[in-house]
């Protein structure tokens, strides 16, 4: 029998637009070709005893009212996903040589501490912080649904978006001649994005910036519990999520995509599903060679030529007899960076290899909710995050095993060596389990090209007009992920439920 809307892949744009769709009433068979569903976001256990979350670590746009809350609440979800806040005092702590800085969920805080520590800066800081706010504020009027009058009613911060179209966030430090330590301070958040001030768009810089500023948050019950809960809405409404189910080939008749050919991973048999609509939650390039690009129309080829995003390394680690609030963590994340220049330091690790003065994220998910379950009670998570190089890695796969373990080894230590020095003295006596994630594993177990971290490239070229939507040019076929929209927990919320309106007529975005 034929599906409403057979879905190819369970990541988040495509579980929220899969239970929107089986909560209004429509036929839904999601497929999915790791044997856990989240994309990205998916959980997985080692050990049988410690459960890591493969790449969230906290999100936005989760406060009443905003995008993931309204998503929530159509489904009935709300009082069951929710959400702790993290610290407003300082989500994000950055330290680099010589300087420390909170970041609070208020930018007249941050204007007054980064005042502070740059005093003779003080009004130019000031003036790139309001500019910020504005860009934000045109940026929201500019995204979908546009609304006329807002348009009309807000022309100065539309104005003042608009002209930072094709700009990088260095290029907007630049221009406001914020002094070196206090750019650093501001763009530290690079693992949010895997780009550097001088590769990053600063649309996408600020979109994440502000979304953080005004709240920062991590579920209740942790990432696997949203996954679930999601799936759960597709299933109770008659719908399906098909696990290990990898779709080999998309089955294509006068430039309409009727169903996919897959391999069901269990039972290792080839199997055929059809659908009166076909959602690609996939990656569109990706999907886009599998049926042909010659079948596309030349615009919707132009936007598929994205580059990708740089893939990332992760370790996760337990760490027993060793509480972790006793050591300046808690309801935030940490960003560390031993070079002052973040260019360069993007540089030397990305293009060079060379991780022996590591810029990283470092999140301690359970420290973020008192909900436990993830680890026995006397131990704790601790993961870390910087960039890798997918090409230099998939080499080291492919040709000397050893090596490319020792590398992730390398990176570790570089990475436990400064932690040690600056937070955690004798970390490494307390650390009872670790895993990495390499570019290949996100290739692997996310099934991402080049081990990509956030699709696309968020560099201005991709982020700008000729940016991908659900659009395909080929009949009952539709892009639904991150780069077809936008990567993220909320953006994702977003990109998903967006789809869901266009095809259903429902207004969830426009109420
Ligand atoms: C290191 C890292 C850290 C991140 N941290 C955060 C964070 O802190 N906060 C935040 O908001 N966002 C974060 N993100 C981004 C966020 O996780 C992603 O943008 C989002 O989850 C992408 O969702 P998606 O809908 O695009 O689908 P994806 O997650 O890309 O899922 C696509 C799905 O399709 C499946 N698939 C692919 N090919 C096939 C096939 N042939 N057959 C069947 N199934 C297939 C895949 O297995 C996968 O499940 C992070 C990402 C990374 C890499």
């Amino acid at each position: 029998m034929k599906t409403d809307y057979l879905i190819v892949g369970s990541g988040l744009s495509a579980l929220v637009f899969g239970a929107l769709m089986a909560k209004a009433g429509q036929k839904v068979v999601i497929l999915e070709a790791h044997e856990h569903p989240g994309g990205f976001g998916h959980t997985f256990t080692m050990a049988n005893k410690y459960t890591f979350n493969a790449q969230l670590h906290y999100v936005w746009d989760c406060g009443e009212g905003a995008i993931v809350n309204r998503v929530l609440k159509t489904l009935n979800l709300d009082r069951k996903v929710t959400f702790e806040r993290y610290d407003p005092n300082g989500f994000d702590r950055m330290k680099i040589p010589g300087y420390e800085l909170k970041i609070p969920a208020d930018f007249e805080k941050l204007n007054r501490r980064l005042s502070a520590l740059f005093s003779e800066s003080s009004d130019r800081i000031d003036k790139f912080i309001l500019e910020v706010q504005k860009t934000r504020k045109g940026l929201k009027i500019l995204s979908y649904p546009v609304n006329i009058f807002d348009l009309i009613k807000h022309f100065n911060e539309v104005f003042c978006a608009v002209k930072y179209l094709n700009s990088t966030l260095q290029d907007v430090f630049d221009r406001f001649q914020l002094p070196q330590a206090a750019q650093t301070l501001l763009a530290l958040q690079w693992p949010d994005f895997m780009l550097p001030p001088d590769r990053v768009s600063f649309y996408a810089w600020v979109i994440l910036f502000t979304g953080y500023v005004e709240g920062a948050f991590y579920p209740t019950h942790h990432f696997k519990d949203v996954i679930n809960s999601l799936v759960k809405v597709i299933e109770e409404n008659g719908g399906k999520v098909v696990l290990n189910c990898e779709v080999t080939e998309f089955m294509l008749e006068k430039k309409t995509v009727t169903g996919v050919k897959a391999i069901d991973k269990t039972n290792n048999l080839t199997v055929e599903y059809q659908g009166e609509n076909i959602v690609c939650n996939l990656d569109p390039q990706k999907a886009a060679q599998m049926i042909g690009l010659e079948n596309f129309a030349p615009k919707i080829r132009s936007k598929l030529n994205y580059d990708y995003s740089p893939s990332n390394f992760m370790a996760y680690c337990v760490v027993k007899d060793l509480d972790l609030e006793k050591y300046g963590f808690g309801k935030w994340n940490t960003f560390h960076s031993g070079d002052k220049d973040l260019n360069r330091a993007f540089e030397r690790m990305y293009e060079g290899q060379d991780y022996s003065n590591p810029s990283f994220a470092i999140t301690t998910p359970t420290l973020l909710t008192k909900e436990r379950g993830t680890c026995p009670e006397d131990c704790q998570i601790i993961e870390f995050l910087t960039v890798a190089n997918y090409d230099h890695f998939q080499r080291l796969h492919q040709s000397n095993r050893k090596a490319y373990r020792q590398k992730k080894n390398e990176i570790l230590n570089y990475i436990l060596d400064r932690v040690e020095k600056n937070y955690i003295p004798n970390l490494r006596k307390h650390i009872v389990f670790k895993i990495t994630g390499s570019p290949t594993t996100n290739e692997r177990f996310c099934w991402c090209p080049q081990g990509n971290s956030y699709g696309s490239n968020l560099t201005p070229r991709n982020m700008g007009i000729g940016r991908l939507d659900h659009q395909t040019s080929l009949k009952n076929f539709y892009f639904c992920n991150a780069s077809s929209g936008y990567p993220g927990f909320a953006p994702t919320f977003w990109t998903g439920a967006r789809l869901y309106q266009i095809l259903s007529g429902d207004e969830i975005l426009s109420k």
